[in-house]
């Protein structure tokens, strides 16, 4: 395969015309250093705040172009802002360039599954809220536009509000303390939903970048469950710190929680840990631990690849009826084993984000959040 040098980049960008119209963007100095590593072409373009929507429209189109060169076969620009003379909050080390800051979330984790039905919702949002326990701010995006459960899983109903006179942004659904925002909350209950790929992510993109979050330490992203090109365009264009997957101990959703593992590495997206849900079933009646699924896979599987086991989660009838009435087991029964699961794995999960030790097999380019 052809081997990608920076000034093949850059005679391509040259074509590319500034967004001002004077010269191309190459000329204009918007380009920052190229970085490639093997097929992986990544930069930054500078932008004026103000220019912000115009450049996120170049982005597309210069990522693009970089594409169509011979030997990439992936391309990642950040948009960084123009630096005010004040200086720059620069991101701190672990934060990814990837599609741009969303102001005021320092960390975007995805909850991901090979497949539907193991309980990735439900996980996403006890984790979230076992974040919220250990005193962070946290916020849920439910990007599962195929069956959004989030506002079910918190008890919300209603629409968001628009929180300005021009309708641009959302005001975010609150309970429990965390934000919350899911398609489920703008399209009628029941209608079935035909998505194409770039529907999904244009109307995450909105979901995300229209929303009037609230500061949080850390926003948990309920993915779509599987891993097709829609999760991954997901992963690769959302400013992910870092993925959670969440897997059955059947051998099936094992093997799908592979390809989930697989997916996030290939858009160099860290693997914080894999959760087995479902893992044992404990006994209301005799007070005993059933393995109904045979259990401890999950456990070895992790081991065997290398990425950390965040923890069981068992089969629980109040974890289920809590759930489904909108009373999610952490914020209901904090005192209970399950909540205290959680909370380890929640505690895990903040260390990882927080001591910065996630594994980012490629360069980082310094975004600006200006
Ligand atoms: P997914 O997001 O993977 O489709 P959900 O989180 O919506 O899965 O869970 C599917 C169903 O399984 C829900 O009814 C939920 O209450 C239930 N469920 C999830 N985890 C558990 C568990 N550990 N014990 C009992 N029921 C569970």
């Amino acid at each position: 395969m052809a081997t990608v040098t920076a000034d093949d980049v850059r005679a391509v960008l040259k074509r590319i015309a500034a967004p001002d119209g004077r010269g191309n963007v190459v000329s204009a100095g918007l380009v920052s250093d190229i970085a490639i590593q093997g097929g992986t072409v990544m930069f930054a373009l500078t932008a004026a705040p103000q220019h912000m929507r115009a450049m996120e429209m170049l982005r597309g189109a210069v990522e693009k172009a970089v594409l169509g060169i011979p030997g990439v076969d992936k391309a990642m620009v950040a948009l960084t802002a123009e630096r005010p003379a004040a200086g720059p909050a620069q991101a701190q080390p672990g934060d990814n360039p990837r599609g741009g800051a969303v102001p005021g979330i320092r960390h975007l984790i995805a909850v991901a599954s090979g497949k539907g039905g193991v309980g990735k919702s439900t996980t996403a949002v006890n984790l979230a809220l076992g974040l919220q326990s250990l005193g962070l701010r946290v916020a849920v995006l439910d990007a599962d536009v195929y069956g959004p459960s989030v506002p079910k899983l918190m008890g919300l109903s209603g629409k968001p509000e628009a929180s300005d006179a021009a309708g641009k942004k959302m005001k975010p659904m609150r309970r429990h303390g965390v934000d919350v925002m899911s398609i489920g909350f703008l399209v009628p209950e029941d209608t079935p939903m035909i998505w194409r790929g770039p529907m999904v992510m244009s109307a995450l993109t909105q979901l995300l970048r229209e929303t009037e979050w609230s500061p949080a330490d850390v926003m948990v992203i309920d993915m779509p469950p599987g891993t097709g090109d829609v999760q991954l365009t997901l992963a690769q264009q959302t400013p992910l710190s870092g993925a959670v997957i969440v897997s059955t101990p059947q051998d099936l959703a094992l093997i799908d929680a592979r390809k989930g593992l697989a997916m996030f590495r290939k858009v160099n997206v860290p693997v914080i840990g894999i959760i087995e849900n479902m893992s044992y079933f404990m006994c209301d009646a005799c007070g005993a631990r059933h393995e109904i699924f045979g259990h401890g896979g999950a456990r070895a599987e992790a081991e065997r690849i290398g990425v950390p086991f965040l923890g069981e989660v068992p089969l629980d009838k109040d974890l289920r009826m809590r759930s489904d009435a909108g009373e999610p087991v952490v914020a209901s029964m904090p005192d209970s084993q399950h909540s205290a699961i959680y909370r380890d794995v929640a505690r895990q999960v903040w260390a990882a984000l927080a001591g910065g030790g996630l594994a980012r097999p490629a360069p980082r380019i310094v975004v600006d959040n200006a």
